[in-house]
This record gives C-alpha cells, sequence and structure tokens, in this order.
C-alpha cells in the first residue's frame, strides 16, 4: 500500500505531507535536479516560481478563506509559509528560500516518505491498494504530457494561456460604452449564461461567462462595446506596435496557436488585422450614432458578481505598464483599474469538467488523481490546495476507505466543483473567488443539507456577505471533517 506522486512542487509536496500523515508510504518523484524547467532555479521542493505572495490573508477574501481552511486541514505549504513569512500588510508573503527549505525539510525528514530525484516519462500504473497523484504543473516535461495527451486524450489537454486584461468595473465610464450584442442577438439584462443541460444543483457553478480564452463575440452573449473613431483606431494601433513586450521565456518561443494571438502580435500583421478580429465592429450599432463605429473592443462580464469585466480576445504579451498605458487609450477605459493584466504562457492543464471529478480522480480512471496547476487551478494557494485533498482522497483509497469531496459551500470544494463541472466548451483554470461559491440562499441537497447551518437571509453589503460565506464555509468544513472517520481526517484545530 502506497501513493505515488509525480512532482514535486506545491501540489505534490502538500499530497505527500497529507498522504504521509495518514499512515500511508509516498513515494514522491521530482525531476529536478537532474531535469530542468524553464522556470525553476533551485533542486528545492515547493520553489516559487515567480511571486512570493500567497495573496490577501483575510476572511473576507476567497484566498484568505481557503488559507483559513487549509491551515485547519493542517497544510504543510500554509505551516511553511506561517514559518517564513516576511511583512506584507494584508496579505501572506514568504522568504521564498526558507518556505522552499521548510517543505524541503520536512518531506525529506518524514519517516513514510521517500523522495526520488527523477523525470517520469509515462504515467505509472495504479491500483486501488496504490493510487497515482500527477501534479506535475505548468511545466510538465514533454515526455509526460505526451503520455498526459494519451490518456486524457489530445482535446483535453492544454499547453498555454492566453490571458486576456480584466478591469474593475466601476472604472469603466458608462458615458463612452453601450451595451449590445453583435447582432442585437441577445438585449436582455446583463447575466451570465445559464446552461440549460446543468442539474438546478450545479447552476451556480456552470453559470460563469460563456467566455473562449481566445477570439471574438461569438454573438451569443452581452457585452459592453467600447466604439472607436478611425482617428482612435490609429492612434491606438501606433501604441500597440510600438508597446514594449514582456521577456520572452524560453517557454514562449515556441509558435502560438493561431487562434490565441496575442494583439499585438495580429496588429504587426497589418494595420486592419484588429479590425476584422477582436475590434471588428460588425453587427455593433452604436445607439448614440445609429451607426457601426470604426472599431470597438468589447468587454465581457468576467464574475459572477459583475464586478469584473474582460477584454474579449485581448490576450497581449506587452509589459504591464506599457500594457495599462496602451488599453487606456480605449474609450471608456481612460481611468480604468486592471485586475489582471493579459498574459501569454505556458501552462499545461487538463480540461477539467471533461476529465475529473470533483475528488480529483480521473474520471475515466478513478485510481489516478490530478492535482496542482496541471488540473485546471490557477495559483500556489488553489495548487496546493487542490493536492491538500488530491492526498487525503488517494490516502483514503489506499487503505480502502471512502473518498470524498468537501462540501461547495467551502473555499476548498467549491475548487474542486469548479474544476470538474464548469462549461467544458471554454474552459480556464480559475484563482478561488466567491463568484465559484453557491450564494447564501443556496439550497443544500443530499447530506449536506443535514450538516449545514440553517439558511439564512444574506448580509447588506459585500464585506458583510463575504464574511457571512466564510463563517459558512468554517462551519461547513468542520462538519464534513467530523462527520469522516477520525483517523482518515486531522483534527480541527481552534480557530
Ligand atoms: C512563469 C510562471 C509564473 C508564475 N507565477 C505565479 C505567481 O506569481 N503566483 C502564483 O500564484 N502562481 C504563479 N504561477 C503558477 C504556478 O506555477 C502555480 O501556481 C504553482 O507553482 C503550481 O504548483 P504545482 O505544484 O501545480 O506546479 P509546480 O510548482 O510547477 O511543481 C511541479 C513540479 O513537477 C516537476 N515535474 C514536471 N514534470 C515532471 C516529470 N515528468 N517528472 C517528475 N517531476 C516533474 C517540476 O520540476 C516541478 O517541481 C506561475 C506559473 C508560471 C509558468
Amino acid at each position: 500500500m502506497a501513493v505515488r506522486i509525480v512532482g514535486g512542487g506545491l501540489a505534490g509536496c502538500e499530497a505527500a505531507w497529507q498522504a504521509a500523515s495518514r499512515g500511508v508510504a509516498v513515494l514522491l518523484y521530482e525531476m529536478r535536479p537532474a531535469r530542468a524547467t524553464a522556470v525553476h532555479k533551485t533542486d528545492r521542493l515547493a520553489e516559487l516560481v515567480c511571486s512570493n505572495s500567497f495573496r490577501g490573508d483575510k476572511l473576507d477574501n476567497a484566498v484568505g478563506l481557503l488559507k483559513e481552511e487549509m491551515r485547519r486541514l493542517d497544510s504543510i505549504v500554509m505551516r511553511a509559509a506561517e514559518a517564513s513569512r516576511v511583512p506584507a500588510g494584508a496579505a501572506l508573503a514568504v522568504d521564498r528560500e526558507r518556505f522552499a527549505e521548510t517543505i524541503t525539510a520536512a518531506l525529506t525528514g518524514h519517516p513514510r516518505i521517500t523522495i526520488s530525484r527523477e523525470e517520469v516519462t509515462a504515467i505509472p500504473p495504479s491500483t486501488e491498494r496504490d493510487p497515482v497523484i500527477i501534479a506535475t504543473g505548468p511545466l510538465t516535461s514533454e515526455a509526460l504530457s505526451r503520455d498526459l495527451a494519451r490518456v486524457v486524450g489530445s482535446d483535453h489537454l492544454y499547453f498555454y494561456d492566453a490571458i486576456s486584461p480584466i478591469v474593475l468595473a466601476e472604472t469603466i465610464d458608462r458615458s463612452k460604452v453601450f451595451r449590445a450584442s453583435r447582432w442585437g442577438r441577445s438585449l436582455r439584462p446583463v447575466r451570465l449564461k445559464p446552461d440549460t443541460t446543468a442539474t438546478a444543483d450545479e447552476r451556480s457553478v456552470r453559470l460563469q461567462p460563456d467566455s473562449p480564452a481566445c477570439g471574438v463575440d461569438d454573438g451569443d452573449g452581452d457585452y459592453l462595446n467600447c466604439p472607436m473613431t478611425r482617428d482612435e483606431y490609429e492612434r491606438f494601433y501606433d501604441a500597440l506596435v510600438t508597446a514594449e513586450s514582456a521577456t520572452v521565456h524560453d517557454f514562449d518561443k515556441e509558435r502560438f496557436f493561431e487562434g490565441c494571438l496575442p494583439i499585438e502580435v495580429m496588429a504587426h500583421r497589418g494595420r486592419d488585422t484588429l479590425r476584422f478580429g477582436p475590434m471588428k465592429p460588425v453587427g455593433l450599432v452604436d445607439p448614440r450614432t445609429g451607426r457601426e463605429p470604426y472599431a470597438a473592443v468589447q468587454l465581457r462580464q468576467d464574475n459572477l458578481a459583475g464586478d469584473h469585466f474582460s477584454l474579449v480576445g485581448f490576450q497581449t504579451q506587452i509589459k504591464w505598464g506599457d500594457q495599462a498605458r496602451v488599453l487606456r487609450m480605449i474609450p471608456g477605459l481612460e481611468q480604468a483599474e486592471f485586475v489582471r493584466f493579459g498574459m501569454v504562457h505556458r501552462n499545461t492543464y487538463v480540461n477539467g469538467p471533461t476529465v475529473l471529478a470533483e475528488t480529483w480522480q480521473v474520471r475515466t480512471h478513478p485510481t489516478l488523481f490530478f492535482a496542482g496547476q496541471m488540473s485546471g487551478v490557477e495559483g500556489y494557494v488553489e495548487s496546493a490546495a487542490s493536492g491538500l485533498l488530491a492526498g487525503v482522497n488517494a490516502a483514503a483509497m489506499a487503505k480502502g476507505e471512502t473518498v470524498s469531496a468537501a462540501p461547495r459551500t467551502t473555499a476548498i470544494g467549491a475548487l474542486a466543483y469548479y474544476v470538474s463541472h464548469a462549461n467544458p466548451a471554454h474552459y480556464e483554470p480559475s484563482n478561488i473567488t466567491f463568484g465559484i461559491m453557491p450564494p447564501l440562499d443556496w439550497a443544500r441537497s443530499g447530506p449536506e443539507a443535514l450538516e449545514g447551518p440553517p439558511l439564512s437571509p444574506a448580509p447588506k453589503g459585500k464585506k458583510l456577505r463575504h464574511l457571512a460565506l466564510a463563517d459558512r464555509a468554517l462551519q461547513d468544513l468542520q462538519a464534513w471533517v467530523h462527520a469522516r472517520t477520525p483517523q482518515t481526517v486531522p483534527a480541527v484545530s481552534a480557530p
């Protein structure tokens, strides 16, 4: 009886810790230093490849709630983060060297964990007694990527993230933009597209923007449109083609998918290319002029709360400073605050809703689990959180116990639910947000109905609502932990 884990990053280390804490032997494979990735710099486990921040640490913030849940589930990543914490205001930031050293030491010294420094080139065979977790991250080695494509199907494995910028809704100048869909196909009040195939229970997660990572308005949604005159377009175009692009990493040197070209690459192909691509104005009549504008940028609602809008088809590699300057030339975005800048980078991940169950098991191979960025989540904390539950469940399976999903009302459960139930047609990895958690008046069903506290009316004000969601989450987490056998889960620590 053993759990084999491939990848000693945030997800793999957390999974190893959780499985070993439950008395199961763990064999953890990490290819560094024998084989490097394009971004890791050391041979340590759980190396943070970029920022040293685990983001917000307050309960009115979804990632703060996720971290609190992980602490209560005895996360090694959270323990190491606390031990290497540096001052960062309301965020949790760490001394990256100390953080990775703490985890490396904890796992290396664990009597039930064996670490093998080798590249795994094919998915190891798995059984119920010996399940396998794949947690090889966004930079999964090529040989293993090929084998993953064989198992999950090449249509369900992606190699790039093409991310469009997101702006804060309240910073859009509504006097300059107009709401319309191409050809006026949908003029209902702005809301997210319901998935009619979803059960009522699934709807709050499937009610998400119908959002292709790349491309343009498919004429089936509601958009805010930023109209441009010819002069405005020309000025924008000139600024775009002279803006500074971010450093191209080795992993970015490969060809882009033709359907996911960065806007500046399209612009370099010709002065009008964008007007026939993401900035095409056809079918968009500005109610103030009664005519189609010369060009238009479309903004699509990006979260359930409606406070974020993404620029459709505007994936870009322009440096963030220049990106803000150029994008603020778009009418209506002069004062825009950017929640996220556009990016195009290497990212290996599966189409979660097609491939995975809520327990992080591969639907077609239940003795195989995926965790971390490659399972279709985004970010350090989310990767570690998915590893935590994959480790708990793989250990349960190895011991012949029940594999289960955390309640959807918890942040850790909502993340798993999103990954396994979001709209597969346009799947994009997600950070945890309150938007993917069921609202406060959501009626529980199944075992959760018995465990959860009674429904209460949602308080007024975003912060109070978020705190109420956090309160419900922590209560439901506690109930879930207690409902499982004491041997399979850690005790819930005091707040
Ligand atoms: C350039 C870049 C910058 C990023 N910046 C941020 C950021 O600032 N903040 C943030 O939250 N997230 C960031 N991310 C996302 C980040 O990668 C994840 O949040 C997090 O590292 C994912 O954890 P993981 O365990 O899934 O993968 P990783 O931490 O990458 O761990 C995967 C491990 O698997 C190993 N491995 C790969 N293939 C094999 C194999 N075949 N055999 C054995 N071992 C293998 C790798 O060496 C690695 O150690 C960034 C990603 C990239 C690519």
